[in-house]
């Protein structure tokens, strides 16, 4: 073989069959899922105004000052793609004067410029839902259940759930004074960026990695212990109502996330098997960001799951050797025409069916079957088209017989129900 002369971007992933199909489905079912809970599709470009993204996720976040892919185009404008969901739906429900309340959920790429490990991509997809319009805490809970459900949906055992809360505009501050006073006396211990984070935004700390830093903020006051009455009631109404749900969990006090825009709620899941990288994605409440749009003062919730991690995590299937696919075998010239008829009856009855046009031996067509993993070959000569028959071969068991032709539809359905407890990759998918 001649040498490659690309490959892909560093921290971007190729998705060839089976994966992709795998992939595909993951999304499929987050999607089933978010709409059995009332949400309903949204779509926005995948570049943005770069603003959008300052003004949302904080001028200080990790995600605005190193993560983003920003540009300008050949106009001068600066543009970004999108390194999260959020934004750019708050932008897109404005600008179309969306109703709400609504519910929102969407399935698609982002992009930040980190350091490519395991599970981490600068390329990665996104399952994101976003509750506006709703306030109460059962809603909250409510939005955390379905992200544990979506994970249990797809096998994932050791998923476990962290929630904390934050606070509202009334009883951050009071928190945010004691935050600071205490890290200022820690000032020396503190990383660069932490140390500007004291003055921008010191909550932040929490979400240091770095060793010194995750030191100094053990001890430091915690948000949950300054929250007024109402985000306190608020909290626990969301706790009661995840034990109703049986949903297992861990109140965290340092999980702040690391986004500007979070009020109240938070939370995320964590998988043990995914080691250092454990996230698989979390959320919170955002009851400003909305107005900070120029929007109406409207509450809102919602969260963003990794599509590389779940699919990282969720056990895999053994990777089944034959597709549902059927595949029309032609003997001479002359049946290339009734098999493409058939071929096209097939697909006309929901059928996958392929055909080679361009081998002409019987033995090159098979091959061309084989490689594809169809499922059976139904061969077409002279003699079947005289009888009114198929030979219709299962490519598992190797068993062949003649069917008729009018029969043929319900032959290929039943042979593949039979190979389907075998281990069969369902032929229809959703994308
Ligand atoms: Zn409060
Ligand atoms: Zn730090």
């Amino acid at each position: 073989m001649s040498e490659l002369k690309q490959s892909r971007p560093k921290g971007t992933q190729d998705f060839v069959p089976p994966d992709s199909e795998r992939r595909l489905q993951v999304g499929a079912t987050f999607r089933r899922l978010a709409e059995t809970y009332g949400y309903r599709a949204i779509i926005t470009p995948t570049f943005e105004h770069t603003a959008v993204f300052v003004k949302s996720s904080g001028e200080t976040s990790d995600i605005v000052t190193k993560e983003m892919y920003s540009f300008k185009d050949r106009a001068g404008r600066d543009l970004t793609l999108r390194p999260e969901g959020t934004p750019g739906v708050v932008r897109a429900v404005l600008e179309n004067q969306v109703r709400m309340p609504c519910r929102l959920y969407y399935v698609g790429p982002c992009f930040r410029y980190s350091r490519p490990q395991k599970g981490r991509y600068r390329e990665f997809g996104q399952l994101g839902i976003e509750a506006l319009g709703e306030a109460g805490p059962l809603t909250d809970a409510e939005v955390i259940f379905l992200g544990g459900a979506f994970f249990g949906s797809l096998g994932i055992s050791d998923c476990r759930t962290q929630v904390n809360t934050i606070g509202c505009r009334e009883c951050r501050p009071a928190h945010r004074d004691a935050l600071r006073t205490y890290l200022l006396e820690r000032r020396e211990q503190l990383c660069e960026d932490c140390r500007l984070r004291i003055e921008r935004n010191p909550l932040r700390v929490f979400d240091c990695k770095v060793e010194t830093c995750r030191q100094a903020a053990r001890d430091a006051p915690t948000p949950r212990h300054y929250v007024c009455p109402a985000c306190k009631a608020h909290f626990e109404q969301v706790l009661a109502n995840l034990d109703r749900r049986g949903l297992p969990y861990d109140v965290n006090d340092r999980l702040v996330r690391g986004l500007d825009y979070y009020n109240r709620t938070t939370f995320e899941y964590i998988s043990a098997s995914l080691g250092a990288q454990d996230s698989l994605g979390g959320g919170g409440r955002y009851d400003y960001l909305v107005e900070e749009f120029g929007g109406p003062a409207t509450p809102a919730i919602g969260f963003a799951l990794g599509l590389d991690r779940a699919l990282l995590t969720a056990p895999k299937a053994s990777v089944p050797a034959r597709r549902e696919l059927a595949f029309v075998v032609w003997l001479t010239e002359a049946e290339i025409g009734p098999a493409e008829k058939l071929a096209d009856r097939l697909r006309a009855d929901g059928i996958a069916t392929q055909i080679d046009y361009d081998a002409r031996k019987v033995k090159g067509q098979f091959k061309s079957a084989d490689a594809a993993q169809a499922a059976c070959c139904i061969v077409i000569g002279p003699d079947e088209l005289v009888k009114g028959v198929y030979s219709l071969k299962n490519l598992a068991t190797g068993e062949q017989r003649e069917v008729p032709a009018d029969a043929i539809t319900a032959e290929v359905r039943k042979l593949f129900t039979e190979q389907d407890s075998r281990g069969l990759v369902p032929g229809t998918l959703e994308s």
